[in-house]
């Protein structure tokens, strides 16, 4: 359930394996994932969809204000709950996890959003020297961050629409998820491409920093370069026009792959669309 696999997190893999036959469990009855989903929510009160809970108190003062100043969580709830008719509560739960390793939980139905993975990835753009905040302090860093945070929320937002509304599909639930991201991120036209490349740039750096290990080959996540270029291979689909750029040697996407992201793009969008039919506010 976690966005990315790493070199920290990989003793969290039996757990989030538990995790996921408890997600496949939900069962196929509207009514029944319906009753069960009630029963996670231990009695809750509080508006249906997508919110936002802070619980870190004094500590990770500065991720935490960082969120909250851009307000980066409650816009992608927003977006979300603008998107998806989601009856249940789903919050975003800003804590800090003792890892960098947000994740949705099916047991508790809530989405686990740690102040740890916001400075690594913070960390990774930096070690990088990418994004480097303007002279006037504005812009750079702060948004390369903020795009890749938002990329998480739909990631793990995808998940808990996965559990909540009893989606059934073929593949695997990872790069569902991925799909979903790139299609509510893609969706805001260009700035929504911008969003997407930086989520693959930091899949992409990820990659770099992490050498393949074998025991990657048994995470439930495609590798984090895999990952990279699904991403930039959704953003040229979507739009060859605009993003000529991408591909070719040493870049992006390659000239084999390329030809096909027009299609790869329409199967993830299409197939979003139509997982999610009777639920849709607006169209995907
Ligand atoms: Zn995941």
């Amino acid at each position: 359930m976690g966005r990315r696999t790493g070199n920290g997190t990989r003793a969290l893999l039996t757990l989030a394996l538990a995790a996921a036959v408890t997600g496949c469990a939900a069962g196929p009855d509207t009514t029944e994932a319906a009753e069960a989903a009630g029963r996670r929510s231990h009695g809750k009160a509080g508006a249906a969809g997508f919110a936002v809970q802070y619980r870190t108190g004094d500590k990770a003062a500065r991720a935490t204000a960082y969120l909250r100043s851009r307000r980066i969580l409650e816009k992608a709830a927003d977006r979300l709950n603008d998107t998806v008719k989601m009856p249940h509560r789903i919050p975003f739960v800003v804590r800090a996890c003792g890892a960098a390793e947000p994740a949705y939980d099916p047991e508790t139905g809530s989405i686990d959003f740690c102040v740890e993975h916001v400075d690594e990835i913070r960390d990774r753009f930096e070690n990088a020297g990418r994004g480097a905040d303007r002279p006037d302090g504005t812009g750079g860093r702060d948004a390369h961050v903020a795009a890749v945070l938002e990329e998480t929320a739909y990631h793990e937002g995808a998940h808990a629409l996965i559990d909540r509304l009893g989606l059934h599909f073929t593949g695997r639930e990872e790069d569902v998820a991925d799909q979903f991201a790139a299609v509510m991120l893609i969706g805001q036209g260009r700035a929504g491409d911008s969003k997407a490349l930086t989520a693959a740039t930091d899949y992409a750096l990820a990659a770099e920093e992490s050498p393949f290990d074998e025991s990657d080959l048994l995470d439930e996540h495609s590798l984090d370069g895999q990952r990279a270029a699904n991403y930039a291979c959704y953003v040229y689909g979507a739009h060859p026009d605009r993003h000529e750029d991408l591909v070719g040697d040493g870049r992006r996407v390659t000239e084999d792959r390329a030809e096909g992201c027009p299609d790869e793009w329409q199967q993830a969008r299409d197939g979003w669309r139509q997982l999610l039919t009777g639920h849709l506010k607006q169209s995907l």
